[in-house]
């Protein structure tokens, strides 16, 4: 008598950003049958490109230090995994404000030795650089850039190989329960067609439009903080060129190489987010997509190139070029203390329909960890 084989699991995975990607191909790689749908035209044009592109490393988190430790793990893994898509080419600083700041340089020295992040005074150049009266200490620190549209193409190859069934231009517009698994109706943007389709299980990875399924659903919200951001970019000068500087904690800005565009991203606490809305606070359900597509857009680069140019003078010489905008979803809880986490709600409303969300892009590592934790391919 001949063994029986199991069915292969099939899975759908909803959004094609950097998690939505990496999952499918991970889900592939272990044997499912893996579609993947992204209502946009192309892949990873969304939060996974515009971003700051930091490859985390601990130091952006002193007042999460579970937070600095799984970045600390996550950081040599994700840099070794893509490696062709890594900028590892230029000094990267942390500077620490004073007299305005939540963090001392002491306390910042004390924390990268507590999370094993390397961390030393940085050289004259970039001291002579900035204003003495505001940044107490500089530091050098490890921490690299990566390449959203290599990353992209890297993924796009990887997913192709592990044989994912890929639709661009396709939205998932509803989920409702079946048998042991989950209909899932989408549509097909260029033609308006609907399809219906079956999953073992299907991943929810739409970042800002987490909620969107549930609310269409009838299942209840998933607490969520949005912020409209924007993130400058800049030609920077020449002293800046091949330099990134994060200035913390209180005054809180980051000017880092963009690989994608040979500029540098620039963005500040203060002005990048320019407001915030919350699901689940209130009945009804805003959809980050009308809010990224509707709004009005009047950057605020001014403001942040002129409190940056206190700290660092030069910075005055910046020459704007373009604003990213994007929403940027945190979990309330992250509020208090920046932490990261990632958001893994197995079974969400629905057996099978499992929502997934990374606060920072080397967060995936996490993200497979739950699915194993949980047992979800058993
Ligand atoms: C301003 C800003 C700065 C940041 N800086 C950093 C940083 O420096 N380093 C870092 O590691 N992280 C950073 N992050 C966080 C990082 O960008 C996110 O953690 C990451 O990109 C999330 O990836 P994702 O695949 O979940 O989301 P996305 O890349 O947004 O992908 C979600 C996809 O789902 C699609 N979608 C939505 N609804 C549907 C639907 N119904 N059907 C089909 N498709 C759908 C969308 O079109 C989109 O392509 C930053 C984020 C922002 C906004």
């Amino acid at each position: 008598m001949k063994d029986s084989v199991p069915a292969r699991k099939r899975i759908l995975v909803i959004g094609g950003g950097f998690f939505g990607m990496y999952l499918a191909e991970q889900l592939a790689r272990q044997g499912c049958a893996v579609r993947l749908v992204e209502k946009d035209p192309a892949m990873m044009s969304r939060a996974s490109y515009a971003n700051q592109a930091r490859v985390h490393n601990g130091y952006h988190y002193p007042r999460s230090v579970l937070t600095a430790l799984r970045s600390r793990l996550s950081f040599p893994r994700f840099v070794e995994e893509f490696r062709e898509c890594i900028d590892s080419g230029f000094e990267k600083y942390y500077c620490i404000a004073a007299p305005l700041g939540k963090v001392s340089a002491k306390q910042f020295l004390k924390f990268c030795e507590r999370i094993g992040a390397p961390c030393t005074p940085a050289p004259h150049g970039i001291r002579a650089l900035c204003n003495p009266a505001l940044i107490e200490e500089c530091f050098s620190v490890q921490e690299y850039a990566f390449d959203a549209v290599k990353l992209r193409d890297l993924m796009a190859a990887r997913i192709a190989a592990a044989q994912v069934h890929c639709s661009t231009e396709t939205s998932a517009e509803r989920v409702t329960p079946k048998g042991d698994g989950v209909m899932v109706e989408l549509l097909h943007a260029a033609s308006g067609e609907h399809e219906t389709v079956y999953a073992d299980h299907v991943f929810n990875c739409t970042y800002s439009r987490i909620n969107f399924l549930p609310a269409r659903c009838g299942l209840d919200l998933v607490p969520l903080k949005h912020e409209m951001t924007e993130m400058c970019l800049v030609d920077v000068p020449d002293p800046f060129k091949r330099v990134g500087v994060t200035v913390m904690c209180g005054p809180f800005f980051s000017v880092m190489p963009f690989p994608p565009v040979g500029l540098h991203s620039f963005s500040h606490v203060r002005y990048t987010p320019h407001y915030e809305w919350r699901d689940g606070d209130r009945p009804g359900f805003f959809d980050a997509e009308d809010r990224f597509r509707g709004d009005l857009r009047h950057s605020a680069w001014r403001y942040m190139q002129k409190d940056a140019a206190r700290y660092f003078p030069v910075l005055s010489e910046c020459e704007y070029r373009d604003s990213l905008w994007e929403v940027k979803t945190v979990l309330p809880r992250s509020e208090s203390d920046d932490s990261r986490p990632i958001l893994f709600l197995p079974h969400y409303g629905l057996k099978g329909f499992h929502c997934v969300m990374g606060g920072k892009i080397d967060n995936v590592y996490d993200v497979l960890e739950s699915i194993d934790a949980h047992n979800l391919l058993s």
